[in-house]
C-alpha cells in the first residue's frame, strides 16, 4: 500500500485509541501497519540517512541506547528512537510510524533501536541496522526463551540477514561466539575489560550455562570473573579463547558507588572516562555505547565528556547511616524493578550484604510468583550474604534456594533488620530490598533510630 495512506490510517487509529483512554503508544499503530503494509518498516527505515543502530542483549539495554542517543546527539544528530519497554518488533515499527509524518518522510537522521533478543531475527532484515551492539546473555524469563544457546542463535540469525557492523562483548563467552554469523570478519568489533581487579579468580561456579564453551561443550576455565559469567576465559580443548578486544577498559583508577574512573584503549589509543553510575555491569554498557561511538568514527574527546554527563537512570534512593554502617534502601515492585536494583547495587559488589523483606499485601501483590522471573542466578557467584525478611520470607528463601543460594529467613521485619544490621562490619554497606509495605514498616523502624537521606543514584 502507498506509505501516506497505510500512516494516516495508523496514526489516525492510534491518535483514537489514545482519546479513548486505551493507550495509544505501544504496540497498536504497529499491529494495524502490519495489516495494511508488512513491508512498512523497512520503507521507513531506508530513508533514514544515517541508517539504524540496534541495541540487543539480556541485560542494559536501555541505558545504553540512552548513552549512545546521547553522544549522537552531542554530535548534531537527529535521533529516532524506542521507548524501553517497546523493544519487540511491533514496538520497533510503532516508533517508526510516530517518528513519520503523514507524507512518509522521518525527520530524523539516525534511528537507535533497543530489541528484545527473541525479536532481532525479525526486525534486522528488515530494518537491514548498520550497527548491531550485543551486550550480554543471562538467563532471562525462564518460560518465555528457554535455553541460552537457542536465544543466541536466534541473535545470530538477525545478525547473520545483514551486513551490520557488529559490536560483541568478548568478556561474554556465548556473545563473543556470535561472531560466525557476521557477514565478513572485519565486521566484528569486540569490547571488553582488560585491567580491573578481578572479584572473584576462583573456580567459575554458576547456575547459568555460559560456562560451557559454545564450540565444543566443554566447561570453560575462567582466569578472572568480573560479575556472573563474565570475565576472562579459554576452552581447555583450546578451540575457543576469548577474543582480544579493540575496545577495552585498560584500567580503572576508582570504583564506587557514585561511578568509576578509567581508561578506555580505542584501536590501541589511551583516553580518560568517567561514568557517573555504579557498577561493573554499567562500565561494560559504558564501553559497548564507546564501541559504537568509535565504529561511527565520532571523536573520543567529543563522547567522552557526554558519558561523564550520563544522568542517573535509577533515580532517588534513600540512605541510612547508623552505628557507622550504610544501608540503602531500594524498594522492589516487580521483576524488571528488582532486576535493575540487583544490577546496579549488587552485581558490581563484592560479597554484598543484602536483606530482602517480601509482604503480599494487595500494595505489594498478592502473588509472589513474580519472584521467579527475576534472575537471583547471577547473584549466586557472588558470595552475597543474604537475608530474608517479611510475610513471604520462606517463599523468598525457597527461590533463592533454587538459584543455589542459602539465606536466613525470618518473618518478622523486625527482627530480620536487627540481626541483618548487627551482622555488618563496622563501616560496612547493606541493601536492603522491601517491597512497597514492608519499606514501610522498615522506614518506620529505621526512623525511630536514625534519619533517613534522599540521594540521587
Ligand atoms: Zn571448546
Amino acid at each position: 500500500m502507498y506509505i501516506p495512506l497505510t500512516l494516516a490510517i495508523t496514526k489516525t487509529a492510534a491518535g483514537l485509541s489514545r482519546s479513548l483512554g486505551r493507550g495509544g503508544g505501544g504496540a497498536l499503530p504497529g499491529l494495524i501497519a502490519d495489516r495494511l503494509d508488512k513491508r512498512l518498516g523497512q520503507k521507513l527505515a531506508a530513508q533514514i540517512p544515517h541508517g539504524v543502530i540496534i541495541v540487543t542483549g539480556t541485560n542494559g539495554k536501555t541505558t545504553t541506547t540512552k548513552m549512545i542517543a546521547s553522544a549522537l546527539e552531542a554530535s548534531g544528530e537527529r535521533v529516532l528512537t524506542n521507548r524501553s519497554g517497546s523493544n519487540l518488533r511491533r514496538g520497533v515499527l510503532s516508533s517508526l510510524i510516530d517518528g513519520a509524518d503523514r507524507r512518509g518522510k522521518i525527520d530524523a537522521t539516525i534511528a537507535l533501536f533497543e530489541v528484545d533478543e527473541a525479536s532481532l531475527r525479525r526486525v534486522a532484515p528488515e530494518l537491514q541496522p548498520r550497527h548491531i551492539v550485543v551486550l550480554n546473555l543471562f538467563r532471562d524469563q525462564l518460560d518465555r526463551y528457554g535455553e541460552l544457546d537457542t536465544t543466541a542463535a536466534l541473535i545470530g540469525q538477525g545478525i547473520a540477514a545483514t551486513r551490520a557492523k557488529v559490536y560483541l562483548n568478548a568478556d561474554d563467552p556465548l556473545v563473543a561466539s556470535l561472531a560466525k554469523y557476521v557477514a565478513s570478519p572485519e565486521l566484528v568489533k569486540y569490547f571488553g575489560i582488560e585491567g580491573l581487579p578481578a572479584t572473584s579468580t576462583a573456580n567459575h561456579q554458576t547456575a547459568s550455562d555460559s560456562d560451557r564453551c559454545p564450540v565444543c561443550g566443554t566447561r570453560l576455565k575462567f582466569v578472572r570473573t568480573f560479575y556472573g559469567h563474565i570475565g576472562h576465559y579459554s576452552c581447555p580443548t583450546g578451540d575457543f579463547d576469548r577474543p582480544k578486544p579493540s575496545v577495552a577498559i585498560t584500567g580503572v583508577q576508582q570504583a564506587d558507588i557514585s561511578g568509576t574512573t578509567f581508561t578506555v584503549a580505542l584501536d590501541g589509543k589511551r583516553y580518560d572516562g568517567n561514568l557517573p553510575l555504579p557498577g561493573t555491569y554499567n562500565l561494560y554498557n559504558a564501553l559497548a555505547s564507546v564501541a559504537v561511538c568509535n565504529g561511527l568514527k565520532l571523536e573520543p574527546q567529543q563522547y567522552l565528556p557526554v558519558l561523564a554527563q550520563t544522568t542517573a537512570a535509577f533515580g532517588r534512593v534513600e540512605r541510612v547511616e547508623l552505628d557507622g554502617k550504610s544501608l540503602y534502601l531500594l524498594l522492589v515492585k516487580n521483576p524488571v524493578g528488582f532486576t535493575q536494583v540487583m544490577e546496579t547495587f549488587l552485581l558490581g559488589a563484592s560479597k554484598p550484604h543484602v536483606l530482602m523483606l517480601i509482604n503480599d499485601g494487595i500494595a505489594d501483590g498478592r502473588d509472589v510468583s513474580w519472584l521467579w522471573d527475576v534472575p537471583f542466578e547471577a547473584l549466586q557467584p557472588k558470595g552475597a550474604v543474604i537475608s530474608v525478611g517479611g510475610v513471604r520470607a520462606s517463599d523468598m528463601a525457597l527461590r533463592l534456594k533454587y538459584a543455589g543460594i542459602t539465606s536466613v529467613a525470618r518473618d518478622s521485619i523486625k527482627d530480620s533488620l536487627g540481626q541483618f544490621i548487627a551482622a555488618l562490619p563496622d563501616g560496612g554497606v547493606g541493601y536492603i530490598l522491601p517491597t512497597y509495605t514492608a519499606m514501610i514498616t522498615l522506614r518506620e523502624l529505621l526512623a525511630a533510630q536514625t534519619d533517613i537521606q534522599e540521594v540521587m543514584i
